[in-house]
């Protein structure tokens, strides 16, 4: 464990990709073969195979785990967040300093550590959580105040922001000299890192076979403005069809058993039966990409619906009655033992449209092809921006808008799927309260709260801290560090003067903000030092947007 914090470190310190990938290669390339599946996972951040299901050891168990090593209080624990705006960093801090209550070190191994996370995974019943923190607590006991760093931030899944797949992906071709693209087609039929480095080391990557009841990564879109010059589409044949304003997850069928699996791959069946009993007993194997919506009639219900179902893992029969979902399917990944995602979408959407699964609970996707000539002149435009209100009259987001020619990619946001979208509006808000931020944004204030007024009064309408750059961001820090009213902890109350523009999905009633509203994916477009305070958007305006 030693030499994967050392790696993590190193890795931390360097901006550039390319040493990032030499450095994780390095460290790929010395393992024994039989720690290299652990390496590849670790290395990809996580704390264990996908198909080990969820490690579940929480903050809260943690902490718990590390007062059985170590002696601190409650401010020490403070203090030492504070430092570093993560739990890692705070808990090396205080392995470092607290005196250690367990006298024999035994060297940790990346093995026993995956070995003890999987006995973690698999605890359940009463007790398991005191389970799971003493498993954590022994580690713990053997581990410097670096691994200990690393465990954490591997159990709480920090690492996976600095780590991507990508990165290791790259890194086992140059360890072990394989082509990049035949490493990322079997991470995505496998969807095993660990098993994929494995077949990487032995030469035997295409053998890598379809894995069906694990996620496959998904492919995501880039926007394009509304009304604007369309100019990211090129000469060529594009599919568009509706944008769906559900939720995404991928559909499975192996031998008639059913699996859903959720954008954050997780497995989410139990909660979607329905769609589960349309395809149980279907008679092809395949991997579907698509859309959950809650839908009636032949018609998707507005996204407030299908929220309530999305709060229960386990929906009643009541429930079940009142908002009936399906899957709208737009791609299709595998069919049998054929793994699709090289083949161009014309003939992905061929296959799928002859897919016999369809019901009223999984339904096609309906969408038409399109010629582009780039430069996209008026007539194209014309007809484009006719067919996004078709989109919008049917009740749904906008267009999505595919080129035909292009492979499923996994992860990537890129040319080949557009979306688009017409902001609803965005509202200037006061920002009200800020927090210093996670990670490298760890000492500046990047989280911002937001209001509106209603009268003379601000009620806090959302949270934002994504859409500022770094010295816009640098600049206010100083600014609110100078004019707060009162300080909680990393949090700040501060003067209500700054204005900011924020964009969103829709308005939603909520019960989390003074206001009584929530804004869906809230996103700061701008600063918007032309506006005081008093010229904010109101509660009206937000009450108005809600009802849309
Ligand atoms: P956004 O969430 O705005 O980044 O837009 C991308 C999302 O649109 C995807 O992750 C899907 O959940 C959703 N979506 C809705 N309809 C479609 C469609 N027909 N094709 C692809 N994605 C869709």
């Amino acid at each position: 464990m030693r030499e994967f914090g050392e790696l993590c470190e190193a890795v931390a310190n360097t901006a550039s990709r390319t040493q990032k990938v030499r450095l994780v290669a390095g460290y790929l390339k010395s393992h024994a073969p039989s720690e290299l599946a652990i390496a590849a996972t670790f290395c990809s951040g996580r704390p264990l195979p996908v198909s080990a299901g969820a490690l579940r050891i929480g903050g809260s168990q943690m902490l718990a785990a590390a007062a059985r090593v170590v002696a601190f209080d409650d401010s020490d624990v403070a203090k030492a967040y504070d430092r570093h705006g993560d739990f890692g960093g705070a808990l090396a801090d205080l392995m470092e300093a607290g005196p250690q209550r367990s006298l024999f070190h035994a060297p940790l191994t990346i093995a026993k550590v995956a070995s003890t996370f999987a006995q973690a995974a698999r605890c359940s019943g009463s007790g398991a959580t005191r389970a799971r923190e003493a498993l954590f607590a022994g580690l713990l006991a053997d581990a410097t105040p670096l691994e200990a760093k690393y465990l954490v931030k591997l159990v709480t899944g920090e690492l996976r922001m600095g780590f991507k797949e990508a990165l290791v992906v790259d890194a086992l071709a140059a360890a072990f000299d394989r082509p990049a693209k035949d490493v990322r087609r079997a991470l995505m039929a496998s969807g095993d890192i660990g098993e994929v480095a494995e077949l990487a080391r032995d030469d035997r990557l295409p053998s890598a076979t379809i894995a069906y009841g694990k996620p496959v990564g998904f492919m995501l879109a880039s926007p394009i403005t509304f009304g604007g010059r369309y100019a990211e589409l090129e000469d060529g044949e594009y599919f568009v069809e509706d944008k769906f304003d559900g939720i995404r997850a991928q559909a499975q069928v192996k031998d008639g058993q059913p699996f859903l699996f959720s954008r954050r791959l997780n497995d989410v069946t139990i909660s979607y039966p329905e769609v589960a009993a349309a395809l149980r007993g279907c008679s092809t194997n395949f991997i579907a990409d698509g859309e959950l919506l809650a839908w009636r009639d032949g018609r998707a219900l507005p996204f407030k619906s299908l929220q309530t179902r999305l709060s229960r893992v386990a929906p009643d029969a009541e429930l079940l009655a009142s908002v009936p979902l399906s899957f709208m399917a737009f791609d299709l990944l595998a069919e049998q033992d054929e793994f699709l995602i090289d083949h161009p979408l014309a003939e992905r959407r061929r296959r799928l449209e002859r897919l016999p699964a369809f019901s009223d609970q999984f339904v096609l996707s309906p969408g038409t092809w399109l010629r582009v000539n780039a430069p996209v002149d008026d007539l194209q435009r014309s007809d484009l921006e006719s067919r996004f209100s078709a989109a919008r009259a049917r009740g749904n987001e906008g267009l999505m808008i595919k080129a035909a020619a292009s492979g499923y990619l996994p992860g990537r946001r890129g040319r080949q799927w557009f979306k688009l979208k017409r902001e609803l509006a965005t509202l200037d808000c006061v920002v009200v309260a800020v927090e210093y931020g996670h990670g490298k944004r760890n000492s500046v204030l990047s989280d911002y709260t937001f209001a509106v007024r209603n009268d003379d009064k601000l009620l806090t309408v959302g949270k934002a801290y994504s859409g500022l750059t770094d010295v816009e961001i640098a600049e206010k820090t100083q600014w609110f560090l100078q004019h707060t009213v009162s300080r909680r902890g990393r949090r700040l109350i501060v003067e209500p003067e700054i204005v900011v523009e924020i964009a969103f999905d829709i308005v939603q009633p909520s019960s989390l903000h003074e206001s009584g509203f929530a804004l869906r994916f809230p996103r700061i477009v701008r600063l918007r030092p032309d506006k005081s305070p008093t010229e904010a958007s109101t509660l009206d305006e937000v009450r108005a947007l809600a009802q849309h």
